[in-house]
């Protein structure tokens, strides 16, 4: 369950963490693009008083005014002041180029990726790839129907994958599972049972329920077999070798201390999840003049549910402020039982002692009156 909730906070982190690079590239384009416009139009502001120049005197010596030109050029220092933006742009793009190399290394697409980390230039590209590059060997391999390389693995990283009272892991004892399953599909009850007596003691204190259902299988074998119902079905029409595949899966991005699912898969499966109402927006506030839309990127004017595969731990956002709440600025509990944050609050009251209205109902109180609430799993 630690496991679990780790996961889903390195994803979190791993997500936000790629939303923040791509924010920092995109600003950084910004501030270079439109440094750049004005460094060009420094130049054309120049070269046009110069043209001015010439052009009111026709008959005079044209010398002194493309010397002035060329100091104000100088001054200017174009070259110089565009190169040093570009210089800070390429730093945050470089970030983001990590984020992409990794996920193509998390999803096993090693070719793209080593050409994709060669031509963005991405460093250390070599040890992005390295856990991911084991991670797919053992993966195949278990794809393959082979379960060797799996248990090494499991050997190899027998620290880590214990349990916290130092139990074995529930990792290995599903390898076993799956290996003792799949012999009495194909070699009958004999050959399951000699493998159970060789590998399942180990795990007689946490894995006692299913070593029974196991067990339970194996009597009713020939009775599946013959084609008459058995209680035990459905254990072995299980996706046994696919169950196993993501569950490694799973247990390698727990150690590596990365989300099972690449952040930038997550991030792209929800811009799609989102996409339908993106378009309906859209063209409801296409008539709309521009400038009522800047706000729209920062925050959407409305909300799009994503589902709960997309929900890694719980917000609140103030319903008077429309801010999701910070370390700084909590939910606050209204003696009422309403709820908006401590700014909300201190914006209404004007001070500590002041007694204010509920936005949302008639109770009145003082902020003093009001208590942080502490949601566990919020950020
Ligand atoms: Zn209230």
């Amino acid at each position: 369950m630690a496991a679990a909730q780790a996961a889903a906070a390195a994803a979190v982190a791993d997500v936000e963490a790629a939303l923040r690079e791509a924010d920092k590239a995109a600003k950084k384009q910004k501030v270079c693009a439109a440094s750049s416009a004005q460094a060009i139009n420094k130049m054309l502001q120049a070269v046009g008083k110069a043209r001015q120049q010439l052009l009111a005197a026709p008959a005079a010596p044209p010398q002194a005014v493309l010397q002035e030109l060329h100091a104000e050029l100088a001054a200017a220092d174009v070259a110089r002041a565009m190169t040093a933006d570009t210089k800070d742009l390429h730093g945050a793009v470089s970030k983001l180029g990590k984020v992409i190399a990794e996920h193509l290394f998390h999803e096993g697409l090693f070719e793209i990726g080593q050409v994709f980390v060669e031509e963005a230039g991405v460093e250390e590209g070599e040890a992005l790839k390295r856990p991911y590059a084991s991670m797919h060997t053992v993966l195949q391999e278990v794809q393959r129907h082979n379960l060797a390389p799996a248990l090494e693995w499991v050997r190899e990283h027998e620290a880590a994958l214990r349990g916290p009272g130092g139990e074995p892991c529930a990792f290995e004892f599903s390898i076993h599972r799956l290996a003792f399953l799949s012999l009495l599909k194909e070699q009958g009850q004999a050959a399951a049972m000699a493998y159970a007596r060789q590998h399942f003691a180990r795990f007689q204190a946490t894995q006692m329920a299913a070593i029974q259902k196991l067990m339970g299988a194996l009597c009713f074998s020939r009775r599946a077999a013959a084609g008459r119902p058995s209680p035990y079905a459905d254990l072995l029409a299980e996706d046994l070798w696919g169950n196993l595949a993501r569950d490694f899966v799973r247990q390698c991005c727990v150690l590596l201390g990365q989300a099972q699912d690449s952040p930038l898969l997550v991030t792209v499966a929800a811009g799609a999840a989102a996409l339908p109402t993106l378009l309906k927006l859209a063209t409801v506030i296409s008539d709309q003049p521009v400038a009522d839309l800047a706000g729209a990127a920062e925050q959407l004017p409305v909300e799009i549910p994503l589902g709960q595969e997309f929900i890694f731990h719980s917000v609140f956002a103030c319903p008077v402020s429309r801010d999701q709440s910070t370390r700084d600025n909590p939910p606050m509990l209204l003696p009422c039982g309403h709820c908006i944050c401590k700014a909300s609050i201190y914006k209404i009251a004007k001070a500590a002692n002041r007694s204010f209205k509920c936005p949302y109902c008639p109770a009145e109180c003082t902020p003093r009156d009001c208590q942080e609430l502490v949601v566990p799993d919020m950020e």
